[in-house]
C-alpha cells in the first residue's frame, strides 16, 4: 500500500476544538478529601504486596542491556500524603533508574518556565495511541511530537529546558527533579552508559524532529541529556514524594518547597491522564481513575490530586512497557483508598 493511501485511512490527527484558544483555566474546584490514617494505608500496602508479589507475568525490559539484569522479584510500594506522612512496604529503599517517569517532571519544569499555551503549542497534549518510541507516530502527525510522555515529545521538552548548553540544561533538570524528590538525585552510570551506547532509535527520533523543525536544541546533545535524565536513581519512597508534590499543587510535602506552580501541577496531571501509560492509558484511567506514569525499569507513579502519591516498583512489564504488578497494586489501592477522581456519590439532601 502506498504511503499516501495508508495515511488517508488513518484518523484525523488535526487539532481539536479545545486547543484552538487555550487560556490557562482557573480551577476554583479542586479534589478534596483525604487519605485514611497511616496505619490503615500501611495495612492496605501490605495487602497489595501480598496479593501481587507472586504474580510473574510480564517481561523485564532488556532493550537497554543493563535493565535486563534487574531482579524480577523486586516489589516495592510507597505512599506519601499531602500532609507529608509516608509509609512503605517491600523493596521501597531499592534504587532504580527513573526512566520515563522523568518525562513528567521535566515537562512540569518546562511548563513552569514556558507556560501552559507554549507547551501545548510546541509539544502537544494528545495521546498517540502508539508505542512510546514510535517513529511512525511522528511521521503520521507530520512531525508533531503529540505529547511530552512519549520519547519524541519528551526529547522536544528536554530541548526546551532553559539553558544554552547541554550542561546547563542537565543541571536544571537534575536540580528540578531533586527538588521534586526532596534530596539530590544521582545518575546510575551503568544504566546511562548502557542506554547511551544503544539509543540510536532515540537519536533517530531526535533527528526526525529536527527535520520537521520541532527540535529547539542540538538533537544529539538533547538525546544525551534525555538519556541522563532517564538514568536518575530513585526509590519508590522518592517516587511517592515526587507524586505527592504533584498532588499538592506543586509544593513538596516533605520539604515544604514550592517546586512548580499549582496550575503547572494541574496541567501535568492532565497530560498524565491522557498519555501516562502509552497505548494502555485508557485502560489505566478506566481501571485506576487517577493520573499515572510508568517507566521501563518498572516504576509507576499514581497521583490522587489533593490527597497524595503512590510510587511502585516491580520490573516485569506488559506489552506497552508498564509494570504488571505496579498496575495491579495501583488499581487495588485506588479502590481501597478511594482515590478515583471520577467516582461520586449522589448528593444527600437530608444530610445537607
Ligand atoms: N530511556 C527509555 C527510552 O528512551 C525510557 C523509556 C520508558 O521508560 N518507557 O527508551
Amino acid at each position: 500500500m502506498a504511503y499516501s493511501e495508508r495515511h488517508a485511512t488513518l484518523p484525523d490527527f488535526s487539532t481539536g476544538a479545545l486547543a484552538d484558544d487555550a487560556p490557562a483555566a482557573v480551577h476554583e474546584a479542586v479534589s478534596t478529601g483525604s487519605l485514611p490514617d497511616v496505619e490503615r494505608i500501611t495495612a492496605l500496602l501490605e495487602s497489595a504486596h501480598a496479593r501481587y508479589r507472586d504474580l510473574d507475568t510480564g517481561k523485564v525490559a532488556d532493550y537497554i542491556p543493563s535493565l535486563g539484569n534487574a531482579d524480577p522479584a523486586l516489589f516495592g510500594l510507597s505512599v506519601c500524603g499531602v500532609v507529608g506522612r509516608s509509609t512503605s512496604v517491600g523493596d521501597a529503599a531499592y534504587p532504580f533508574s527513573i526512566q520515563s517517569i522523568s518525562k513528567v517532571f521535566v515537562f512540569a519544569l518546562v511548563c513552569h518556565a514556558l507556560g501552559h499555551s507554549e507547551v501545548s503549542r510546541l509539544v502537544g497534549v494528545n495521546n498517540t495511541g502508539l508505542p512510546f518510541n514510535s517513529v511512525m507516530a511522528l511521521e503520521l502527525s507530520d512531525g508533531d511530537p503529540r505529547n511530552p510522555l512519549v520519547n519524541a515529545g519528551a526529547m522536544t521538552t528536554t530541548g526546551l529546558v532553559p539553558g544554552t548548553t547541554s550542561d546547563a540544561k542537565w543541571a536544571f533538570i537534575r536540580d528540578g527533579l531533586s527538588r521534586f524528590a526532596g534530596h539530590p538525585l544521582d545518575v546510575d552510570e551503568a544504566v546511562y552508559e548502557s542506554e547511551a551506547a544503544t539509543n540510536q532509535r532515540n537519536m533517530a527520533i531526535a533527528r526526525l524532529l529536527e527535520s520537521y523543525g520541532r527540535m529547539q536544541f542540538d538533537p544529539i546533545q538533547t538525546t544525551d541529556v534525555y538519556t541522563k535524565q532517564c538514568s536518575l536513581l530513585v526509590t519508590t519512597a522518592d517516587l511517592a514524594v515526587m507524586a505527592a508534590t504533584l498532588a499538592n499543587g506543586g509544593v513538596n510535602p516533605i520539604t515544604g518547597e514550592k517546586v512548580v506552580d499549582a496550575s503547572v501541577s494541574r496541567d501535568t496531571l492532565a497530560v498524565m491522564a491522557t498519555s501516562g501509560l502509552y497505548e494502555f492509558s485508557g485502560d489505566w484511567l478506566f481501571e485506576v481513575g487517577v493520573p499515572g506514569k510508568s517507566g521501563v525499569s518498572g516504576g509507576i507513579i499514581t497521583v490522587a490530586p489533593g490527597k497524595g502519591g503512590l510510587g511502585t516498583f516491580s520490573p516485569r512489564l506488559d506489552a506497552a512497557g508498564n509494570s504488571v504488578r505496579g498496575q495491579r497494586a495501583a488499581r487495588y489501592l485506588s479502590h481501597a483508598l478511594g482515590l478515583d477522581v471520577f467516582a461520586s456519590k449522589a448528593f444527600d439532601p437530608q444530610a445537607g
